[in-house]
């Protein structure tokens, strides 16, 4: 089988890669393989653990494509506020503009998976690569049961350990974060439409609204504390997280307001732990090759962007290459996709260090400490530093202002 573009990874970044694609009718062949089968419908009322958090950005893309219209309302949570503060002092930063969506990332796949229906778009899966090969004119890919695939461009949209970067050679830098991740659903008292994250001495802590009176809560601390966590029963666990979101600050300092997150009353699903890496490869485009997604990068799950930069990347890669196709260009040629390679080199580093100074002042040196609090109190009261927090969360600034499949 012969395609302009062959997307290895049918999950979340990757399905919507060939979405965009699809609406530009400027490919005759797009093909999708996914190691896994896709994910049976449920429709289970507790809302699963899995969860992202979506910028304004992203969901603007994602209507562009025709998947957003697709997530059922019902599931759709959207919050209209952020707070964010610390357990040291009493510092703080309140973003009532802000505003986002959280979903779960089952929903999020499956509304692609039946656009690509509409679009005729198969998925091959469950289907493995066995073996990459790279010739000037083409990539040959061999599955592992057999079958033979050519193509004029490879996406690696196959996450974090994704066999495309890694057959190809393509190297990639990774620094383990102290922490690991533990996600589960709860049910509060006293819901209001916010989205909270606590700084605690061992990581943040994050409780992410959903519908009804459910909220979603990502704990990110060192690996010993997780695993208790995940081990607690639900009792001890509700004492734990109450107790993280609302134990009194260690100094007053500065001397801000005082935030009061909803009360967690019941723990609704299993609780999933996850290591986490900060990871960049070290080319996100080569001739014939891009990556996007978490095959690219991987960032500490804080500022609940990794999705998000994925999203960004599929809407700027999607974009050069229907700007390429348009006058005729191979879809493997390295100078479109650089375009595509450099901005998202730039937007990830850009996250990727943001964060990284945000876990440094969180070492064991006390006047950070009190630099920190300043620092969270000062952003939220200096509108001009508020504002271009407020632009780098929104995401408009990182995709293209005009998408070409939307061009007549
Ligand atoms: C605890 C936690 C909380 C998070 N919260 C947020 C958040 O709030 N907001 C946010 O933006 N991000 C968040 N993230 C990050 C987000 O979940 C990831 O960035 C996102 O899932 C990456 O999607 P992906 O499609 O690139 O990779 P994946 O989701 O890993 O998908 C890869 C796909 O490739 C397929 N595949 C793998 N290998 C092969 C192969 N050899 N052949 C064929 N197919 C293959 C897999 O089956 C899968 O479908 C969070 C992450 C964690 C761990």
């Amino acid at each position: 089988m012969i395609s302009d573009v062959l997307i290895v990874g049918g999950g979340m970044t990757g399905s919507l890669l060939a979405c965009a694609l699809g609406c530009s009718k400027l490919f005759s062949k797009i093909s999708v393989i996914d190691a896994l089968p896709p994910p049976a419908p449920t429709n289970n009322p507790i809302p699963d653990p899995r969860v992202v958090t979506l910028t304004p950005a992203s969901q603007f893309f994602m209507s562009s494509i025709g998947t957003w219209d697709l997530i059922p309302e019902t599931r759709r949570a959207s919050f209209s506020g952020m707070q964010i503060w610390d357990y040291y002092g009493t510092g703080e930063m309140r973003f009532e503009n802000s505003s986002g969506w959280v979903i779960e990332n089952k929903e999020l796949v499956q509304a692609s998976l039946q656009r690509l229906k509409t679009l005729g778009i198969e998925v091959l899966s469950p289907a493995k690569v066995k073996t990459i090969s790279r010739n000037p004119g083409e990539i040959a890919v061999e599955l592992e049961d057999g079958r033979k695939l050519e193509t004029s461009l490879i996406v690696g949209a196959d996450g974090k350990e994704s066999k495309v970067r890694n057959e190809l050679g393509i190297g990639n830098w990774r620094k383990p974060y102290p922490h690991n991740g533990m996600v589960c659903t709860v049910k509060v008292e006293g819901k209001l439409n916010h989205a909270y994250q606590r700084f605690l001495q061992t990581g943040p802590i994050a409780l992410l609204p959903l519908w009804e009176n459910y909220y979603s809560v990502v704990w990110s601390a060192p690996v010993d504390i997780i695993d208790t966590l995940v081990k607690a029963s639900d009792n001890d666990f509700i004492t734990q997280i109450n107790l993280a979101l609302t134990s009194p600050s260690f100094t007053s300092f500065p001397n801000q307001g005082e935030i009061i997150p909803p009360r967690v009353t019941e723990i609704c699903t299993k609780k999933f732990a996850f290591p986490y890496t900060l990871m960049h490869a070290s080319s996100f485009v080569e001739p014939r090759v891009a990556l996007v997604g978490d095959a690219a990068h991987t960032i500490h799950p804080m500022a609940g962007q990794g999705y998000n930069l994925g999203v960004y990347d599929v809407a700027n890669l999607a974009n050069v290459l229907c700007q390429g196709a348009k006058v005729g260009r191979d879809p493997g040629d390295l100078a479109y996709l650089q375009v595509y390679g450099n901005k998202s080199k730039r937007y990830n580093s850009l996250f990727a260090a943001v964060e990284e100074s945000i876990l440094l002042s969180y070492s064991d040196i006390k006047a950070l400490h009190y630099a920190r609090n300043l620092a969270y109190s000062a952003i939220g009261k200096v509108p001009p530093v508020k504002d271009v927090l407020q632009r780098a969360a929104n995401g408009f600034d990182f995709i293209p202002q005009e998408f070409e499949w939307n061009k007549a």
